[in-house]
């Protein structure tokens, strides 16, 4: 599985995405992988990798681009953007069918490591959560539908662990996330602010939000692959919270 240069191959789905974008320019400035994104998007980014437009959604698309990898990190999402966030069918073909379509890719052609990107609100149903852990049960009510989508597609990721023998998997949750390339988060709050929508607080205005640095979950996704020997290594199977330190004022 090693090319040329001693690098493993890697996969990088929804490269051209926000997240996407610092993970691919981690694992190129390592130098220990070759990188080949994945996104329906061609926003080619950093010409040190290969892009492939292509669609989740697509099992034959997802199966060519998986071919040969020694790593998938399927970041990709259909983000929940006012654009998106209504569209249910669109929501459940991205995040629960096209990440399937990866571990069905994955199992078929003996990919021996897949990473995906979950995010911490699967555990959130609206109330106060302070310094909770991994054991903390997934939300009951979710507080909307993406977010639904985004536990049934770790679910399918946690059950892959071992499945076909050579398969690991992990899950990491990183709640919000800042920096270089952001088109959610900073772009709506300017949006709304030019609206006169930021005018009025809710709650005592001491709200807490957790939010971690683009490049650390980056980074963290670096580390997981590092550690996703076999399915029955510590990680196999398993979903943890990414975040920079303590909870800052939202
Ligand atoms: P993003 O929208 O910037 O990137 C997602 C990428 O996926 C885009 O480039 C998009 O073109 C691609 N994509 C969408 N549909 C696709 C399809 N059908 N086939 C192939 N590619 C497709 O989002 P992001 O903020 O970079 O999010 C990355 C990951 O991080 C997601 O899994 C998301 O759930 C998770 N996450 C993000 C945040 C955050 O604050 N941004 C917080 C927690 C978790």
């Amino acid at each position: 599985r090693k090319p040329a240069g001693g690098k493993r191959r890697c996969l990088v789905t929804g490269g051209s995405g926000f997240l996407g974008r610092h993970l691919a320019q981690q694992l190129l400035d390592s130098g220990a992988w070759e990188v080949t994104v994945f996104d329906i998007r061609a926003v080619e980014g950093e010409d040190r990798a290969t892009y492939i437009v292509g669609d989740l959604r697509s099992a034959e698309e997802v199966a060519a681009a998986v071919a040969g990898m020694d790593c998938v990190f399927h970041v990709a999402t259909a983000a929940p953007t006012a654009h998106n966030a209504h569209n249910r069918e669109l929501m459940w073909a991205v995040n629960v069918e096209g990440t399937r379509n990866i571990i069905d890719a994955c199992m078929a052609q003996a990919v021996p490591r897949l990473v995906y990107t979950s995010s911490a609100s699967v555990v959130f149903d609206g109330h106060d959560l302070h310094a909770v852990d991994e054991a903390q049960p997934y939300a009951a009510r979710p507080l909307d539908y993406y977010t639904h989508t985004k536990i049934e597609g770790e679910r399918l990721i946690l059950e892959a662990n071992g499945k076909g023998g050579t398969l690991a998997t992990v899950a990491l949750r990183p709640s919000g996330i800042f920096g270089e390339f952001d088109t959610l988060m900073v772009p709506t709050t300017v949006r709304n602010a030019q609206k006169g929508k930021m005018k009025y607080i809710i709650g005592s205005g001491a709200n807490q939000m957790d939010w971690t640095y683009a490049g650390n979950v980056a980074q963290a996704h670096l580390e997981a692959a590092a550690a996703l020997t076999t399915p029955d290594c510590p990680l196999g199977g398993k979903a943890y919270f990414i975040t920079n330190d303590d909870p800052r004022p939202f």
